[in-house]
């Protein structure tokens, strides 16, 4: 096994309120080490994830990583850097060649950042993401200034921290025999005569000690860990026998009917084609293949609702979505409000997320000689940056 990732997850929080241990506390409605133990899970580098528990938090742990691809969890020490060796004497049969240690409780941790780690990682060489200490220091007794620190080659110590686990292991079992408790890996690897190099870190993998913290994790979810991606789709059915059409799921009296293998909604394909293209995941014939009978006369929201729930799979959100029909008749204009409602509430939006608009081709074309509709759509997503 080439790398395993290790988190540490057994403190119980007598800094943090609240009964709840804040590994366990939701963020945007994901348990917090849930968040944590994928971004490692879901890195193509890290091929085992093992979670460090108190024993008391079994439940708390199966519930928050459910449906996850784990090593079974282990139990933990009385301090953090016993839990760590435990850890690793874990793992000391499927002896990874190198072992990443991180905190629970930095649900940000980026997957450029663990790559930075790794690539870092050598025999006899750990490696830490550190930021710049930018503040000035102040070293106070009793809240009086006693003196300022040169903070001139100080950094401040994140994780995940990166060793080859022989070494890492070693020098825990070197630790281990001294009585001073060490509040990190690097200093168990500084202690054995280890190199730890320096490699990049990040403001947003911050650690959550007090409730603050979980608001400043949120804000940053909020405002700077998704992705906005947007897709474009295009759609045309041909008119033939009937008396109605169905666009964005409105029924409206016609004197013919469109063709298709489904209910021919031209407006709600299009809009499915932009939100599978923004997701890059394929389009609507990929996912619901016209050879399949089971799609024969299928209301179109069907096909919709699949986009939207595989963009939520994957932790995203449709941001919005911008449609344009493309006929001389029938008429657009009268049905705008109804479409644009029923499109909002197929895919769980407020109506200003939805628009819905219509234009003629000035008689030209296959448009413009009523041989069939068009529709344009285009949309726009946020994914999750893991
Ligand atoms: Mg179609």
């Amino acid at each position: 096994m080439n790398c395993a990732a290790l988190i540490v997850s057994a403190g119980r929080g007598h800094r943090f309120g609240g009964t709840l241990p804040k590994q366990y506390r939701t963020i945007a409605g994901e348990p917090v080490l849930r968040r944590t133990v994928t971004a490692f899970a879901a890195h193509p580098d890290v091929d085992a994830v093992r979670v460090v528990i108190h024993p008391d938090d079994r439940s708390l742990y199966d519930e928050a990583v459910s449906g996850l691809d784990l090593l079974p969890p282990v139990h933990g020490g009385a301090d953090r850097q016993e839990s760590v060796h435990l850890g690793l004497d874990s793992l000391k049969e499927l002896a990874p060649e190198k072992i990443l240690i991180h905190d629970s409780v930095r649900p940000l941790v980026l997957a450029q950042l663990i790559s930075g780690v790794l690539k870092a990682i050598g025999p006899g060489r750990g490696a830490l993401p550190a930021l710049p200490v930018a503040d000035t220091l102040k070293r106070a007794d009793d809240h009086v200034v006693a003196g300022t620190v040169d903070r001139t080659g100080l950094w401040r110590a994140q994780t995940p921290q990166g060793f080859c686990f022989a070494d890492i292991l070693a020098a825990h079992e070197e630790a281990a025999k001294r009585s001073e408790a060490l509040t990190d890996d690097a200093a168990v690897a500084e202690q054995a005569g280890l190199t730890v190099q320096l490699v990049p870190g990040d403001e947003r993998n911050l650690k959550i000690t007090t409730e603050d913290d979980l608001a400043r994790v949120e804000a940053f979810m909020e405002g700077g860990m998704g992705l906005v991606r947007v897709g474009t789709g295009f759609d045309v059915h041909r008119f033939g026998p009937g008396d109605a059409v169905t666009l964005c799921g409105v029924r409206i009296p016609h004197n013919a009917g469109l063709v298709g293998h489904s209910d021919a909604d031209a407006g709600l394909h299009a809009i499915t084609d932009a939100l599978l293209g923004a997701a890059g995941a394929g389009d609507i014939g990929d996912h619901f293949p016209p050879s399949d009978e089971k799609w024969r006369d299928a209301p179109s929201d069907i096909f919709l609702r699949h986009a939207a729930d595989l963009i939520a799979s994957r932790g995203g959100r449709v941001l919005n979505v911008d449609l344009t029909l493309i006929c001389e008749r029938p008429k657009i204009a009268p049905h705008r409000a109804q479409m644009r409602e029923r499109v909002a509430e197929i895919l769980n939006l407020a109506a200003d997320q939805v628009s819905v608009k219509a234009t003629t081709t000035e008689k030209l074309g296959f448009t413009g000689r009523e041989e069939g509709i068009a529709a344009q759509a285009t949309a726009a997503i946020m994914l999750p940056t893991r």
